[in-house]
């Protein structure tokens, strides 16, 4: 395992935008064809408004991101109380005044998510479209080649979809009927074992972490923190798991306001995903919502604020 050590300041969002809202429609993660509700499990408080606290102090950029037993030690025997995709600590949108939007993709893996929607890659390559990738660790040794040249390209960021795909939790909490990790120890094989992967392929730690599902509990959340990483949410589902016909697709998407972070899937070539975003990004970029980096250095970026839970929720 690589010895990681906390991102500097240059290559980590000084500042992370945290955001409660009303849940969205999900069914993102899942296999194309679930419907939209929400896990079977879901708590009604996993549903409300977060707060924002204050930014806390900046972490010192050289302290080492701890390792699987110093994970066990601090949070084994916390009982999280908490479940949902926009929690606390979670990175929901971006703050008021943002000018444009986040698209992300998820890549899942697994069976029958192993494709490549070659389409779309090549549609935001046209159209000079920033995106996040969200990559899974399955998905990755099924298409290597891709995934370096997703690494390789300058529009594109690569984050962490986990390594199996699936919630992240301390005990073992579904959602969709998919069983999550059961302890801290699980947290931690699920993120950094494909943090290792994606640091191979890129040269440098992922900062973003999205579980299979997007579902995650707050001690998860307080340990993806831990280990240098940010949960990202999302405030539009762009594609509904890779389900949406076109015409879908382009109108969720253009219903979104400056600051959304809108997921859909470049897993499922065949899909009405490429088509609607290749119809979405003119509408987009004329009207002042063109996709941008997580890290822009343009105004209304600059405040962007800091998750807690970098010592915990
Ligand atoms: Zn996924």
């Amino acid at each position: 395992m690589r010895h990681y050590r906390r991102p500097g300041a240059g290559e980590f969002p000084r500042r992370l935008f945290l955001f409660g809202s009303a849940m969205t429609s999900l069914s993102a993660c899942t296999v194309a064809g679930g419907d939209s509700r929400l896990g079977e499990d879901v708590p009604a408080v996993a549903l409300a408004a977060a707060p924002v606290p204050e930014p806390q102090a900046a972490e010192p950029t050289s302290a080492p991101i701890p390792g699987r037993q110093d994970i066990v030690a601090e949070f084994a025997g916390r009982t999280p109380a908490l479940w949902g995709t926009q929690l606390p600590g979670t990175v929901v949108r971006l703050p008021e005044g943002a000018s444009g939007t986040i698209l992300t993709f998820d890549c899942c893996g697994g069976r029958g998510g192993n494709g490549v929607d070659q389409a779309l890659i090549d549609t935001l390559s046209r159209a000079g479209a920033p995106a996040t990738f969200f990559l899974n660790a399955r998905w990755i040794r099924a298409n290597p080649g891709t995934a370096k040249a997703l690494a390789e390209n300058p529009l594109f960021e690569l984050g962490n979809h986990g390594t199996r795909h699936i919630p992240l939790s301390v005990t073992g909490r579904s959602a969709y009927g998919v069983p999550g990790t059961a302890s801290a120890a699980e947290v931690y094989d699920e993120v950094m074992a494909n943090q290792e992967v994606l640091h191979s392929l890129t040269g440098k730690p992922a900062r973003f972490f999205r579980p299979g599902t997007a579902f995650l509990d707050e001690t998860a959340i307080a340990i993806v923190h831990r280990l240098g990483l940010t949960p990202v949410s999302f405030s539009i589902n762009g594609d509904g798991g890779a389900t949406y016909p076109p015409a879908t697709v382009f109108r969720e998407i253009n219903a979104s306001k400056s600051g959304d972070i809108i997921i859909s899937h470049a897993n499922h070539p065949g899909s009405g995903t490429a088509a609607g975003i290749a119809r979405a990004l003119p509408a987009l970029q004329s009207s002042g919502r063109a996709p941008i980096h997580f890290v822009h250095e343009g105004p209304g970026l600059a405040s962007l604020r800091q998750a807690p839970g970098a010592r915990g929720l």
